[in-house]
């Protein structure tokens, strides 16, 4: 597998002008989902990422799982990011150039979370992302208009933020065993984990992986369950 496309989650955050500075200067293609609350937090890093020409999606306001909230209470946690994106791109001058989203947790909202779920407001959530022109991605691979992941070396465990050697085995493991062409790799900008970008990136360099833009991307692109 030589081919990735990268999606950084959870951003922006204090870190994300390096990240972007470093991306640029190699030309790598990247999405940048972005957590509402941290757009309040870091408006700056969040017109950085639109005024350095990468696409942001909405991971929601709060980060909630979506599996444990009402439809109403789901779109409340999108709109106030729509919301804050929007206002960025107004700010910069720029136009944005598609609706794209993905869940926190990939939780499309049919997780059995514990007895108190809700039933499944899966269906429902699709039509509203279809409804409110969010667009999609991969719709030749994937019937979900959200967008998941394949490819998780898990950048924000602290075993692997205290233990750089331990993360460098994992990320080399977990693209050693993946068999496809290609995948979409998950990494996360929080404050905490920088380090284990800079690190991500320069194995992928130096092991000749190659990155596709998101319109390039050609496989189905499945959510892991288990990571923020
Ligand atoms: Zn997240």
């Amino acid at each position: 597998m030589k081919q990735i496309l990268l999606t950084i989650d959870d951003a922006p955050s204090k870190h994300t002008i390096t990240k972007l500075t470093w991306l640029k200067k190699h030309t790598i293609p990247a999405i940048f989902f972005i957590r509402g609350e941290f757009a309040q937090k870091y408006p700056e890093q969040l017109r950085a990422i639109i005024t350095a020409g990468y696409p942001v999606g909405n991971h929601s306001y709060s980060h909630p799982n979506f599996s444990k909230l009402t439809l109403e209470e789901c779109s409340n946690e999108i709109e106030l990011t729509e919301h804050l994106i929007n206002q960025a791109y107004k700010e910069t001058n720029l136009v944005r150039p598609y609706k794209i989203i993905r869940f926190p947790f990939g939780d499309r909202g049919s997780r059995v979370i514990s007895s108190l779920s809700n039933s499944s407001v899966e269906a429902q959530l699709q039509t509203y992302l279809a409804q409110h022109g969010f667009h999609h991605l991969n719709p030749t691979t994937s019937s979900y208009i959200d967008i998941g992941w394949d490819l998780d070396p898990q950048d924000y465990k602290k075993k692997h933020i205290q233990d750089i050697e331990l993360y460098k085995k994992n990320l080399a493991q977990l693209l050693l065993n993946y068999a496809s062409k290609s995948g979409t790799l998950l990494l996360h900008d929080f404050d905490t984990n920088p380090e284990l970008f800079a690190i991500t990136m320069n194995y992928l360099c130096q092991n000749k992986y190659t990155f596709l833009s998101p319109k390039e991307f050609p496989c189905p692109i499945l959510p892991d369950k288990n990571s923020p």
